[in-house]
Parts: structure tokens; C-alpha cells; sequence
């Protein structure tokens, strides 16, 4: 049997580190296999799903290469659903259900303040045929909880051993709202059922969910499923990732021109056993995947963790590695130029900003005249090297007697228009001798 794995976003936001790691487990599963990656988009929910954030997730899943062999849309399949819920009504497992969302909760608070499970007391599977019909008549729609019938679910979890859940202790699931949309339980469990997933991977927090639809496969046909819980990314903070959290969002690392490598290096590593550490390409990713280095217990996304990464591709980077880039950036980047500057960026956009500094033709403004007089007075001769700036600076200090701040300040200002910056022992090489004289208005 082919190896399954799928990825099943819901398109209702940007997708982050989080869920793109759930991804990519589930994407190295099945290659390292030689399996078969399904994308599937959650998107029963039309009030909260949005075309553009399906477009987005396949976006970012093509810019980090988790390509996939399949994808659909569950909105492409309610026929589908129709059919497998007229399936479960005939065989007796799915209920109408009457209560307003108001009193469920009043339901729910009896319990709390009771002291009793919060779980749904099935008192729809007592109504009569006319009590039904009461409803009916007064408007109301029914919607469709599931009939569980175990008291408990077992299963061997690939990552978190044996799993033992009391189904008691849980409501039987709504599969139908009462406007007639199918809800994820049950769309999930039909779609994993048709396309023959093998394995479902993702966050613990779906734990009690898989509980439910093992049951609920079963009830189908025969779940063959093996599952796998992995613990879920957490902020540096400790706090829950959320889609909200736009920082972290797979997009706003693209704007910020982050190397796709950085980030799957990351993740590939992040809760793991593995220590985190660049790798040289894709394919390392696969060869290096074992699914038990997942740990149970939450990684921490420590974002300077990343920009180091960043920074460390960045830097390895020959000029030809990056030169189409670098022309969209200023297509007078040369060689020499790059070579320069690179250790000082993070990422290879920021080139932009040095590009900004050496290429403009503007005079800048001194305003310690007699003091850049002094220090132009001494500026060395042709060729220059990453010696010259010490040796300018060592004779500028001699004539003038300044020192520290004083001294370096306001030659940085003078021949760059800027008080920080690149390191100028690179900077006056790029700018070069005539340019420093002529750029300088004094
Ligand atoms: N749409 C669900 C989610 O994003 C999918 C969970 C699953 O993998 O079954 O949480």
C-alpha cells in the first residue's frame, strides 16, 4: 500500500511556522517512503475561508519546495458528504438534534456548576417523531451529532505510544450543522477514508479529535490509519502559535527575503533530538528525516535562531549563487562588491542598503570642516586594501589627536552621509579615493 500523508489547512489565515512544520513532517514521511502527499484545503466553512489564503498556503508551500502530488478543495465535494452521512442515518449512527446554541450553554453551566462532565446528555435521542415535528414547525433545523457507541478508543500512536481515550468523557460529535454544512470531524474522516491515507500527522492538540473519528471511520468502513501526535511549536514566550500572530506568518518571512533553507533547517530540526544547524539543501532534509527524533514536548521558535541560520546562508553565498538577485537589486554589484559586504548582512536584500551608501552621487554636507580637511590631507595613495583604513585612520589620529568616537564619527558622516553602517574598512574600498574627495563638500 502506497504511503499517504496529507496536509489539511484550513484557508481562514496566513499559515506560520507551526502549521508549515505539520506540513513538512507529513511531506518527508511520505518521501522518504516513496509515498504520496495530499494537499487538502479545509474549506467547509464558507464564512471563514477565503480563496486568497488557499492561494497563499500554496504559495509558501512552493517557495519552501514541499511540493505535493494531490491537492483538493473539501467545498468541491459536498456530494460526496451527502452520500456518507445518508450512510451513517441508515445504519443508525447519526441523531437530529434540536437545542439552540443558548441552551447547550445553559446545558453546559448546569454541568459545571454541578459538578458533572461537560458532555452532551443526549436527550435529543429521546424526542418523539412528534416532538420532532414540533420543532420542525416552530422553524427550527435540525443538526446531527454522531452516535458513539465505545467507551473507549485505543490506538499506537507513532510518536506518543499507547493512547487510551474514554469516549464517555466526550460529547458525540456535530458532523452537521443545522444550516446543513458538514463540519471538519466528519468531512476529515471521509476524505482520509476515500483517499486512502495511510498516515495522519499533526499537533496534539488534534488528540481527542482522533479519538472521536477513529470511531467514526469505523463506522464508515475499517480505519486502517495509523496516527502520529506531534507536540506543537510554541512562541519564545511559551505562549500558543497563532494564526493571528503575523510575525511568524510563512509570508512575512518571504517579504523580509528570508532564505526558504533557514526556515526548513528550523523546522526540520526544531523539537527533535537533533540540535538545530543549517543543512546544505533539501535532499538533507529527506535523507536525515526519522520520525521518532520528534519530540512530545513543545519547541520553542526562537527567532534569532533563524536569522543565524539566515545569516549563515546569506554569507555562504558565492557572487554567482546570488548575481540575478543582486542585479534586481543595483546591476552595478559587482563581484568585488558582494564579497565585501556579505558578512555583514542578513539577509542578501539587505545588499540594497550598502548599494544605497556607494552608489549615490550626492555631496554630503560637513559640518567639522577642519577637521575632514586635516584628514584628507592624508589620504593614501592608490591601490587600496582593507589595511588602508587603518593606516589612513592611525595617521589622522597622529595629526589631529583624536580618538575613539571623535576620530571615527565623523569621517563615517563625512564619506558616508550616515552614522552607522557597513564596517568602513570595506566601505572606503567600495567608494574608492576619487570618490571620497569629490563626495565630500568642503
Ligand atoms: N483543518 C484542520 C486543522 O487545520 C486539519 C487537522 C487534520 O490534520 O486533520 O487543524
Amino acid at each position: 500500500m502506497t504511503v499517504t500523508t496529507r496536509f489539511a489547512p484550513s484557508p481562514t489565515g496566513l499559515i506560520h511556522l507551526g502549521n508549515i512544520r505539520t506540513a513538512l513532517i507529513n511531506w518527508l514521511f511520505a518521501r522518504v517512503n516513496n509515498g504520496k502527499f495530499i494537499l487538502r484545503i479545509d474549506d467547509t466553512d464558507a464564512e471563514r475561508s477565503r480563496q486568497e489564503y488557499a492561494d497563499k498556503i500554496k504559495h509558501d508551500l512552493d517557495w519552501l519546495g514541499i511540493n505535493y502530488d494531490e491537492t483538493f478543495d473539501q467545498s468541491s465535494r459536498f456530494d460526496v458528504y451527502d452520500k456518507r452521512f445518508q450512510q451513517l442515518k441508515d445504519s443508525g449512527r447519526v441523531y437530529a438534534c434540536y437545542e439552540t446554541a443558548e441552551e447547550l450553554d445553559r446545558k453546559r453551566k448546569l454541568q459545571s456548576a454541578t459538578g458533572g462532565k461537560q458532555v452532551y446528555d443526549r436527550s435529543a435521542l429521546k424526542l418523539s417523531d412528534q416532538q420532532k415535528k414540533d420543532f420542525e414547525a416552530e422553524g427550527r433545523k435540525p443538526h446531527w451529532r454522531f452516535l458513539m457507541n465505545s467507551e473507549r478508543v485505543e490506538w499506537d500512536d507513532l510518536l506518543k505510544g499507547k493512547i487510551s481515550i474514554d469516549l464517555t468523557s466526550l460529547s458525540d460529535p456535530v458532523l452537521i450543522r443545522a444550516d446543513g454544512v458538514p463540519l471538519y470531524t466528519f468531512t476529515s474522516a471521509v476524505d482520509d477514508i476515500d483517499y486512502k491515507v495511510t498516515n495522519v500527522i499533526r499537533g496534539d492538540d488534534h488528540t481527542s479529535n482522533t479519538a472521536v473519528q477513529i470511531e467514526l471511520i469505523n463506522a464508515l468502513d475499517n480505519c486502517n490509519i495509523t496516527f502520529a501526535h506531534h507536540a506543537l511549536l510554541q512562541a519564545a514566550s511559551g505562549d500558543k502559535l497563532s494564526k493571528r500572530d503575523g510575525v511568524i506568518s510563512i509570508e512575512s518571512f518571504r517579504e523580509q527575503n528570508m532564505e526558504p533553507l533557514a526556515i526548513l533547517s528550523l523546522l526540520a530540526t526544531i523539537g527533535t533530538s537533533n540540535s538545530i544547524e543549517l543543512k546544505d539543501n533539501i535532499q538533507q532534509i529527506i535523507d536525515e528525516f526519522r520520525i521518532e527524533t520528534i519530540s512530545t514536548s513543545p519547541g520553542r521558535i526562537e527567532t534569532d535562531l533563524l536569522n543565524a541560520l539566515n545569516k549563515k546562508i546569506v554569507q555562504g553565498f558565492s557572487f554567482n549563487d546570488v548575481k540575478d538577485r543582486l542585479a534586481n537589486v543595483d546591476d552595478r554589484i559587482d563581484e568585488l562588491f558582494w564579497d565585501s559586504v556579505k558578512g555583514n548582512l542578513a539577509t542578501v536584500e539587505d545588499v540594497k542598503s550598502w548599494a544605497d551608501i556607494v552608489f549615490n552621487e550626492d555631496k554630503i554636507e560637513v559640518e567639522d570642516k577642519e577637521f575632514i580637511q586635516q584628514a584628507l590631507s592624508v589620504i593614501p595613495p592608490d591601490p587600496w586594501d582593507e589595511n588602508t583604513w587603518e593606516l589612513w585612520t592611525s595617521e589622522i589620529k597622529q595629526l589631529t589627536g583624536r580618538k575613539g568616537k571623535e576620530l571615527f564619527l565623523p569621517l563615517r558622516e563625512a564619506f558616508t552621509g550616515m552614522k552607522h553602517g557597513p564596517e568602513m574598512k570595506q566601505l572606503i574600498q567600495l567608494l574608492g579615493r576619487e570618490k571620497i574627495l569629490n563626495r565630500v563638500n568642503i
